[in-house]
């Protein structure tokens, strides 16, 4: 039987950095990819926040477009426009972005196969086991540790007793050409109930007249396919479809975002999970390319720990990525259950106060970053509980909106 020191299962951006992080550590890594050819097929409008590039030493030319600005559309077609001083994001080919991440990570020692699916995996010998297809063969190999990065749909961690992320949110995704009225730098989110259920739908800009034009919308919300919204609103909203008229569909992507993450622990003996896989997602948003890295990078990192014996490493695990974006994945979480509790009259309401009224929108371009959504929290509530005093219906219904963020299920 082959043996390793780590395993990791599936080589997107989590996995690929878990991968270089163990084999930079002198373990003997293997990164498994299930699909013959790595970032295909491709799931993902690829939004990525500068903090990225910097934190990860990421060639900015792997960059299509810069972002530094954006337009939230109301359901009822009131537009909130905020400006950042500097570029907060980058939007990347995720195929050639994680390539180049796996290929980096095959420099500093990791050893890559494509085409080899992880299929199981139990304990045995002080380590694990796992069973592997590869191109029409199946084979077993030992690891100590299995770095779980397998994505949205992870099928390992129930082999361990590890639970999986509960609710999702299922996307669709037309890259187009032709499309009108665009400004190259700012991206359009489109809130509603019959736009996206649960979720919203943007416009993002690639430069020239392409855009990447998709929706998610919550599972537990609807169960029309997220098809049926996105064709809608390409032929009929408002905002959207006159821009739309002349273009056409160049590609097509899909895939699913965990809006809530595994009820238990996403380590245990044998086995760290992360990325999509460990729910480590922002649940406004839905970008998890920038937390799947760092998880993966501290999965790495503590490896050498576990391989040798220590294990009190996986809770070394668990310590460092929440104390670098736990308090993000929760807080995004309320922001998801507070956005949900709104009707669509409320969110007009809302959003409407925010065109409204310039200090507030400059404290929200001030504050935001895409990344640590939470720093917008204070200056947001300030800024509305001060618009509510001239505008006193306001006050209940972000109250109603905080409350139900606090209390309530996604
Ligand atoms: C429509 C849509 C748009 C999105 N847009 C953004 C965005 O703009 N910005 C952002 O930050 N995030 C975005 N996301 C989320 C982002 O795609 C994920 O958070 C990110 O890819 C998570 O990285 P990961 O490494 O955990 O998993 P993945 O990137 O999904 O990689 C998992 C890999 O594991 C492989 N695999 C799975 N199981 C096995 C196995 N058993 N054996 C071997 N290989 C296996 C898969 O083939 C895959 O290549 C979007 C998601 C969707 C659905």
């Amino acid at each position: 039987m082959v043996k390793f020191d780590v395993i990791v299962a599936g080589a997107g951006p989590g996995g690929a950095e878990a991968a270089r992080a163990a084999a930079r550590a002198g373990l003997r890594t293997l990164l498994a990819e299930e699909h013959p050819t790595v970032g295909i097929p491709s799931h993902c409008t690829g939004k990525l926040s500068h903090h990225a590039f910097d934190e990860f030493d990421i060639p900015r030319s792997l960059a299509l477009n810069a972002v530094s600005a954006a337009v939230f559309h109301s359901p009822g077609g009131v537009a909130v426009r905020v400006r950042r001083a500097a570029v907060d994001s980058y939007v990347v080919d995720r195929v050639t972005f994680d390539r180049w991440l796996v290929d980096r990570a095959a420099s500093s020692g990791a050893e890559v196969r494509t085409g080899m699916r992880i299929a199981a995996a139990r304990r045995s010998g002080g380590g694990m086991v796992v069973t592997a297809h590869h191109r029409g063969r199946t084979f077993e190999a030992w690891c100590r540790l299995i770095i779980d990065a397998e994505g949205a749909a992870p099928r390992l961690p129930p082999s361990l007793g590890l639970s999986l992320p509960r609710r999702y949110a299922l996307g669709l995704q037309y890259q187009m050409r032709g499309v009108g009225g665009m400004e190259a730098d700012t991206p359009e989110v489109f809130f509603g109930r019959t736009v996206a259920p649960g979720f919203f739908a943007w416009l993002m800009p690639l430069g020239g007249d392409r855009a990447r034009v998709g929706l998610c919308v919550d599972a537990a919300v609807t169960r029309r396919a997220p098809v049926r919204f996105l064709d809608r609103l390409i032929a009929t909203h408002p905002g959207v479809a006159p821009r739309l008229a002349n273009a056409v569909v160049e590609g097509k992507v899909a895939g699913r975002i965990p809006l809530v993450g595994p009820r238990g622990p996403v380590g245990a003996d044998g086995m760290i999970i992360v990325g999509d896989a460990a729910g480590q997602v922002k649940a406004t948003s839905g970008g998890g390319i920038y937390y799947a890295m760092i998880a993966g990078r501290i999965a790495g990192e503590v490896a050498p720990r576990v391989v040798g014996g220590d294990r009190a490493a996986i809770g070394e695990y668990t310590r460092r990525w929440r104390k670098w974006f736990g308090l993000e994945v929760a807080f995004t979480a309320f922001g998801r259950r507070a956005i949900n509790h709104l009707s669509d009259a409320e969110l007009d309401t809302v959003l409407r106060m925010i065109a409204e009224s310039p200090p507030l929108r400059e404290s929200v371009e001030r504050a935001g970053d895409t990344q640590f959504q939470s720093r917008l929290f204070l200056p947001l509530l300030r800024g509305l509980g001060a618009a509510g005093l001239r505008r006193p219906a306001l006050i209940p219904l972000v109250g109603k909106a905080l409350l139900h963020g606090m209390l309530t299920q996604v």
